[in-house]
């Protein structure tokens, strides 16, 4: 189902060739895009689009050298003058004229793909194109034109419209890669005016069959044929994934002698018009693509053009052949459907219009044009219907198969679209253009689903491996389904979860092997996780009962022997699960954590005898000490507070009755004085001075008291341990 994408457009009305028109003046109204194809003529060759959204302007590569100098002439006379510039990719026939339209025009962000750049040797093609790289590039530089370098994911707007690299250039920065340069063709999506339009460079199927591979969405409204229309890209499972309502190719083959004899775009051109109305720059000229409210319209230059052509033929040979689908090409297509207020008229190549009437045979009826002829095989439209004369020229009535699709029309032959009961069956028909829908389709904003005899289905349907549920309505529903008792989990895209995580209304679900809703614990992926009565995953702490509260992840993942934070608190989960109160042991060191769960800090009183020390960590610190405003703690083996004597490190240090660390001299009890240096060590040996008076401890640390000789000199200590120097 990863190929559905919303369609937005989803009333009846749709408007394909009209008449023929010149070349429209380049403008566009603020919520819309059009979309310009340039015709750059028999003489030259390559790409040029023009892409204009909310008043900005945005050219797609410039094709190749050409003597009209089609693009630059193209931009004056249309009044360009300020847009932005994009590559496809660095070749010739794309970049041609960059450096010297960034130059000409005030061009102001350059789009350009980035690491696209190929390099396998070096020679005189790869020397010109890197010369034309580097022209653009250092043109952008002095000019003062942004670049912006474009690779998968890369996001940018054209005025109101909206781009997205879906894929380009896979190597990393800085290495110039050896794939054909091609390949590296940026494929970006456009959306403006509810509309999609695709253009993907010169793209060949070695890369377009890792799209699909990969996945990627890449449906499209509109879609610019890869690499000219030819048949080394354009793969039938590419065009199909892109479904299309428009395609277009630009490509002259009279500009490469006899590519089209060769077979360069005849095959995928006639594929891609089976599936869209599909337009070519060498038949029609300039087209144009208006997109506006999820409508699009696309007109031409010219609609028609000489079935028959001459080609030269590589040996020289010149033969004047037949198409061979000539009712393909040009411009009428097979789905084309002349949607006006006016009745149906079509203009003939020399100008001349016919105009239609219905006309009653012993055959049925046959549409007439005021030249006598009668439409043959085609859609055609009259008074906001659709009709369609068979193959002899009559209306046809009923289930139909036409180009492979079916559709039906009633027995006054207007064909149906959108919702329709027919024989007890709901069908839907496309609105755009009656055909009718099998497998997934979006209609009026939900999914429904219609068997391959195109009924759509109610109640579960196992599809593509999945079950889905779809309503009385044969709405697919998503989240939570409750029939009866039971409470299913679908996802998002509608399948029915099975042993799996289900996200609704941002919130997570566990669905059984049944796909119903589970309650409780449940072990994934060799974790626990628990889901409240009402389904909902819980995360963080949780008290589950009176006495047990259990400690998740932000995943909902049970913690185990492991840390928690929250608020800036840290909580500490045990072997079980639940979150400790009291001591706990991590990593070879203890923590400890209150009431609350809460871990502690610092110096913390844990029961009337006993005082602990814990780092800022909260690890209970041992034989180590602790500094806490300005003072100093000393924590022994069991990580008590020490009061009194410590030992360290050989030293001994003293804290009084408060845990703190004293130094300088000190009257411990009413008969021992000792002195400590500033480090809080305990002196032996040597004078220390307190009060302008003088003492000396002796080699135990105490200070002394009367007749001393001390380095070979006498001293007299009083009864404080003074020393007296008279
Ligand atoms: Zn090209």
């Amino acid at each position: 189902m990863k190929d559905r994408i919303i369609k937005l457009i989803v009333t009846a009305v749709l408007v394909s060739l009209i008449l023929p028109v010149k070349a429209q003046k380049v403008s566009a109204a603020s919520s819309d895009m059009k979309i310009y194809a340039i015709d750059l003529g028999d003489e030259t060759y390559g790409d040029a689009t023009y892409l204009v959204s909310g008043g900005r302007g945005l050219l797609m590569d410039t094709g190749d050298k050409d003597p009209n100098r089609t693009v630059i002439n193209w931009l004056k006379s249309n009044y360009q003058t300020s847009f932005d510039m994009y590559l496809s990719h660095y070749h010739d026939d794309h970049d041609y004229y960059m450096a010297e339209i960034i130059n000409t025009f005030r061009v102001g962000t350059l789009y350009l793909p980035v690491n696209g750049y190929m390099k396998y040797g070096d020679s005189d093609y790869m020397d010109f194109h890197r010369n034309l790289m580097n022209q653009t590039i250092n043109a952008a530089r002095a000019r003062g034109t942004k670049i912006v370098w474009l690779k998968k994911g890369s996001k940018f707007t054209i005025g109101n419209t909206s781009a997205e690299v879906l894929w380009g250039c896979t190597y990393n920065n800085g290495v110039y890669n050896t794939n054909y340069i091609n390949n590296n063709s940026l494929v970006t999506r456009f959306t403006g005016g509810g509309v999609s339009f695709l253009t993907g460079g010169d793209l060949e199927a070695p890369t377009e069959n890792k799209i699909i591979s990969a996945g990627v969405n890449i449906k499209a409204d509109i879609f610019k044929m890869n690499h000219h229309g030819g048949n080394t890209s354009n793969t039938q499972a590419f065009i199909e994934a892109i479904d299309p309502y428009y395609a277009w190719y630009n490509f002259h083959e009279n500009s490469r002698t006899d590519t089209w004899a060769s077979g360069w775009c005849s095959d995928p051109v006639t594929r891609m018009s089976l599936i869209a109305n599909t337009l070519g720059t060498r038949y029609n000229g300039n087209i144009v693509f208006s997109a506006s409210n999820g409508f699009v319209s696309a007109s031409a230059q010219r609609r028609t053009k000489t079935i028959y052509e001459k080609l030269t033929y590589s040996n020289g040979s010149s033969a004047v052949k037949s198409m061979g689908f000539n009712s393909l090409i040009p411009p009428i297509l097979r789905k084309d459907m002349f949607r006006s207020a006016e009745s149906f008229a079509r203009c003939t190549k020399n100008g001349t219009v016919i105009k239609y009437t219905w006309k009653n045979t012993s055959s049925g009826w046959t549409y007439r044009g005021s030249d006598g002829s009668i439409v043959k095989n085609e859609f055609i439209d009259d008074n906001g219907n659709t009709y369609y004369l068979n193959a002899n020229g009559i209306m046809l009535t009923g289930w139909q198969k036409i180009n492979r699709r079916w559709y039906c029309f009633a027995s006054s032959g207007k064909m149906y679209i959108g919702w329709q009961k027919l024989g007890g069956k709901n069908y839907y028909f496309d609105p755009r253009n009656g055909v009718m829908k099998t497998g997934w389709f979006k209609a009026d904003g939900s999914w429904h689903y219609a068997d391959k005899t195109g009924a759509v289905q109610k109640g579960w349907k196992y599809i593509g491996g999945k079950w889905y549920y779809l309503d009385s309505n044969m709405v697919m529903k998503t989240g939570l389904l409750k029939l009866g008792s039971k409470t299913y989990l679908l996802k998002e895209n509608g399948a029915m979860g099975v042993n799996e995580w289900v996200r609704a209304d941002g919130k997570w679900y566990y669905a059984n092997s049944k796909g119903l809703m589970t309650v409780g614990w449940v072990k994934y992926r060799n974790k626990w996780y628990y889901l409240k009565a009402n389904g909902v995953m819980v995360t963080g702490i949780q008290k589950l009962s009176s006495t047990k509260t259990y400690l998740f992840d932000a995943s909902g993942a049970m913690l185990s022997n492991a840390w928690y934070r929250s608020g800036g608190k840290w909580y500490y989960a045990n072997s079980k699960g639940m979150m400790t109160v009291g001591w706990a042991k991590h990593n070879n060191k203890w923590y400890y954590m209150n009431k609350d769960g809460v871990m502690v800090t610092g110096i913390q009183k844990l029961s009337s005898t006993k005082t602990y020390l814990f780092d800022a960590s909260g690890a209970m610190l041992s034989n180590a000490w602790y500094r806490s405003g300005g003072k100093w703690y000393y924590a022994n083996s069991k990580g008590l507070m020490t009061v009194g004597w410590a030992k360290h490190n050989n030293k001994w240090y003293y804290m009084n009755k408060d845990g703190v660390m004293v130094t300088g001299v000190q009257k411990l009890s009413s008969t021992k004085i000792y002195a400590f240096d500033a480090s809080g060590a305990m002196l032996r040996n040597a004078w220390a001075r307190k009060d302008g008076k003088w003492y000396y401890v002796d080699d135990k640390g105490l200070a002394v008291r009367g007749w001393r000789t001390i380095k070979g000199k006498r001293y007299y200590f009083d009864s404080n341990c003074v020393w007296k120097e008279s």
